[in-house]
């Protein structure tokens, strides 16, 4: 897991005279599905039907193909249509949706097999020392050093619990012996041992899973379908979903409905200044992503992103998602 660039594709919507704000780490190629399928469908209606609009937007997209670019950029209009709505309102995005609580636990995220370990040590650790209560590191790149890293990551966070993600590196034989390994060095949760795209394999390896170690997989799901067949094959223990690329604030919640009826926590996937609200909202939110590269990101490009505060984030009490834009300082990373 390596890369140089993270593009931000930004949605607005302009209604009342009020802007709202939503945005989906894509390629560059969803603004122009934007420009050209989905704005057009919008412009004129009532914002505040966004339910109607999430579905003519899915129609919209029927011949393009949904999953993938087509649903990360329904995504980006489906949250910048919730902050404008809430924005008209006058009220934050946790008030507006159906509240549970009124902070998020959220985990450390990175440990990316590029680190060497002192580096690998020195990110955990400060997390831990923040308060997260978790954290997480990557696997399954070069398996024969996976134990020692994780090892040595243990030794950085004293009783922080240890997730690990293998993004699907491990085969279903090198999953179930690793499950038990990383258990034995007290990891709690083995996020896509197996490709998400092996239902029966996370299954398998997920009853193979010493207690209390989760299996967890969801973040390539752009529809509700992916998240129920998932569920239905009880592939996992946690769920996760990204309302950047699963249909917005609109397509989490559904997720989230999932999770209700399946009795499966959830818990969200990157970009942590989108999922503050909606993770104030699931019932079943489990704990909400701190990933790295977009926290810094957003913090650079956001006025009001949230930010850490004992293993926690609370939302601020601005309309919306709470965010604005520093336009004049994204302007020279304009693509
Ligand atoms: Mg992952």
């Amino acid at each position: 897991m390596e890369w140089d660039r993270t593009t931000m594709v930004m949605a607005e919507v302009e209604a009342g005279g009020a802007v709202g704000l939503g945005y989906t780490y894509a390629s560059p190629v969803a603004a122009e599905l934007i420009n050209t399928v989905l704005g057009p469908r919008l412009a004129g209606q009532n914002v505040l039907q966004i339910e109607a609009h999430w579905t003519a937007m899915n129609q919209a997209v029927r011949n393009i193909g949904r999953p993938g670019i087509a649903a990360t950029a329904i995504s980006a209009v489906d949250i910048a249509l919730w902050d404008l709505k809430a924005k008209l309102f006058g009220v934050p995005l946790g008030v507006l949706l159906p509240a549970a609580r009124d902070k998020v636990a959220v985990y450390g995220s990175g440990g990316f097999t590029s680190y060497d370990d002192s580096t690998l040590q020195t990110q955990l650790g400060q997390w831990a020392a923040q308060g997260c209560k978790w954290v997480k590191m990557k696997v399954g790149r070069d398996p024969e050093r996976d134990l020692a890293r994780v090892e040595a990551a243990k030794k950085a966070i004293g009783g922080t619990e240890l997730f690990v993600d293998a993004n699907g590196g491990y085969d279903l034989k090198q999953s179930i012996s690793f499950a038990q390994q990383f258990a034995r060095l007290g990891v709690t949760w083995f996020e896509e041992p197996v490709s998400s795209d092996d239902l029966a394999g996370l299954r398998l390896v997920r009853e193979k899973a010493p207690a209390p170690m989760a299996i967890a997989a969801g973040e390539y799901g752009y529809t509700p379908y992916y998240f129920r067949a998932m569920l239905e094959a009880r592939a996992v223990d946690v769920l996760q979903a990204d309302a950047t690329r699963c249909g917005g604030i609109s397509g989490f919640m559904r997720a989230s409905s999932l999770c209700d009826a399946y009795l499966i926590p959830l818990s969200s996937h990157c970009a942590p200044s989108i999922h503050l609200a909606p993770a104030l909202a699931a019932p079943r939110l489990l704990h909400m992503e701190w990933f790295h590269d977009h926290v810094r990101i957003e913090q650079m490009l956001f006025e009001g992103a949230p930010r850490l505060r004992g293993g926690h984030v609370a939302p601020n009490d601005r309309p919306g998602l709470g965010l604005e834009f520093r336009r004049q300082d994204a302007i020279r990373f304009e693509v």
